[in-house]
């Protein structure tokens, strides 16, 4: 079987993204959504897209009545995400939303239910959860062989150019760096951990306010507890190049991704040595695996569901509310 999926925001990621599903087997290119004809076009001849799948902004609630596209990957500002995952959702198609899925924990709600009143699938762009040397980090963890985990460290940061883009106006993206890159940490942090954080304070630095504007945040420190006594304490900026690192330790050991987030090859290392896991093109394998999970109807054990976007949602809430308040702020996912 193979899972026919529509793009939806022909941008820099959706353009990586088709590149990447080139090399799928389960799942393959068959649609696009955009607002630019002349980007159809492109598309339609790169890769041999029927007029019949291809959409705009306006009419794209007419896929329900196309059979031939099964599900629709939303790769548009941040902003649009909540309405257009639930007009999907309307329209019969299972969803594949880019992170973050929203912004804020109401409006992830908001789509969980829709997806699941129109019973179609939900996943988020969580690629990390598909690089091999990032699962062996998990598996280590998991079958004991670090031990005790004590300590994370998330560092997810890069200078932002062209401050007219739209992950510049909090009215397209919902924030700042937080919501772009910081949430690699956030997810991060739950991922190499191993649980939900139990509590979390944060601080806000801006050196340009200027180019950061009111509700765009250009560096935050973040840290949480965890149940089991662990601690993490995490960075995530605009402003600052070369910031791409993963750290844990623990009782018997210690794993290190650097860098531990970008398109790759990811670096890695532990106690016991380098990794050597092979490089994958994170967004092929993502679209094989994903196309799996919504193709056997089965709930997926990778944590990439909406359910699972949707905690990130809850602790980017709490990040902000932490900077506004200054005060320590409890956590229940
Ligand atoms: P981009 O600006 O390159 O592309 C966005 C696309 O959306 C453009 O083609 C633009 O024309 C279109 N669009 C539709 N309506 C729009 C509107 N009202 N205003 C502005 N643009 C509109 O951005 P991108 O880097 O491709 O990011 C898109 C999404 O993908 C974001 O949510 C981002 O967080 C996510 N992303 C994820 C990863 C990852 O590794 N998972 C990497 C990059 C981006």
């Amino acid at each position: 079987p193979v899972l026919r999926v529509a793009i939806m925001g022909l941008g820099s990621y959706g353009t990586r993204v088709a590149e990447a599903m080139q090399a799928c087997k389960m799942a393959k290119l068959v649609g696009v959504i955009s607002g630019t004809p002349s980007k159809i076009k492109n598309w339609q001849s790169k890769y041999n897209i029927p007029e019949k799948n291809c959409y705009n902004y306006k009419n794209f609630d007419f896929i329900k009545d196309n059979p031939d596209i099964d599900a629709v990957y939303v790769i548009t500002p941040n902003a649009l995400h909540h309405d257009q995952v639930i007009r999907v959702a309307k329209a019969g198609k299972h969803v594949i939303c880019e992170k973050p899925m929203a912004l804020n924990a109401k409006e992830g709600q908001e789509m969980i239910e829709a997806c699941k009143k129109a019973n179609v699938k939900l996943l988020v762009g969580y690629r990390m959860h598909f690089e091999p040397k990032t699962l062996e980090i998990i598996r280590m963890r998991n079958e004991g062989e670090l031990g005790k985990i004590m300590f994370f460290q998330g560092l997810c940061g890069f200078k932002i150019g062209d401050p007219t883009q739209w992950r510049l106006n909090k009215q397209l993206a919902g924030g700042g760096s937080l919501m772009d890159i910081g949430i690699y940490a956030i997810n991060g942090a739950r991922y190499m951990i191993g649980e939900e954080p139990v509590w979390v304070t944060a601080q806000e630095t801006k050196t340009n306010p200027e180019k950061f504007k009111e509700g765009v945040d250009e560096t935050i420190q973040f840290q949480f507890g965890f149940p089991g006594g662990a601690v993490a304490s995490c960075l995530s900026s605009y402003n600052m190049s070369n910031l791409d690192r993963f750290f844990l330790t623990a009782e018997k050991g210690f794993a290190e991704l650097q860098p531990s987030t970008g398109y790759g090859p990811i670096r890695g290392r532990t106690n016991k040595g380098e990794l050597n896991h092979s490089h994958v093109t994170h967004q092929t394998v993502q679209m094989e695996k994903m196309a799996g999970i919504i193709l056997a109807n089965e709930s997926a054990r990778v944590p990439v569901n909406g359910e699972e976007a949707l905690k990130d949602l809850k602790i980017i809430d709490a990040i902000y509310l932490a900077v506004k308040t200054g005060k320590k702020i409890n956590l229940k996912l």
